[in-house]
């Protein structure tokens, strides 16, 4: 596993706990809740892994649908639809390409420094 995730994530006022790896029975990437400030996201499926670029990206969905939803910011309509999902998507392509382009991925968020180059990203600035 290329990416380790936070245990916790503070959205708003709130400590949102993470279950990563977490495993779904079906092909779930990733999945939110406001009222019981949660979010998981799976590390792979049917016995093969996401790239470490993938689980980012879908961490940062998952957050971005917690945003909408706190702030009432009606964004999206979180109907699972795929107009709204691609929506989504979309913003949490973009968000992760700047995160890992910037190199503004948390140290600790790294599960191995050669994952860098494995995930093509640009070094930390210091
Ligand atoms: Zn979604």
């Amino acid at each position: 596993m290329a990416i380790a995730l936070p245990k916790q994530i503070k959205i708003g006022a709130h400590t949102y706990n993470v279950s990563f790896p977490h495993v779904f029975c079906d092909n779930h990437m990733g999945v939110g809740n406001k009222d019981f400030c949660e979010i998981k996201v799976a590390a792979g499926f049917d016995g093969k892994e996401y790239p470490g670029t993938v689980v980012l990206s879908t961490f940062i969905h998952e957050i971005l649908h917690q945003i909408d939803l706190l702030f009432a910011l009606g964004l999206f309509a979180h109907d699972g639809s795929v107009e709204d999902e691609s929506k989504i998507n979309a913003l949490a392509e973009s968000v992760t390409q700047m995160v890992l382009d910037n190199g503004w991925l948390p140290k600790e968020w790294r599960e191995k420094d050669e994952a860098d180059e494995r995930l093509g990203m640009a070094k930390p600035i210091t």
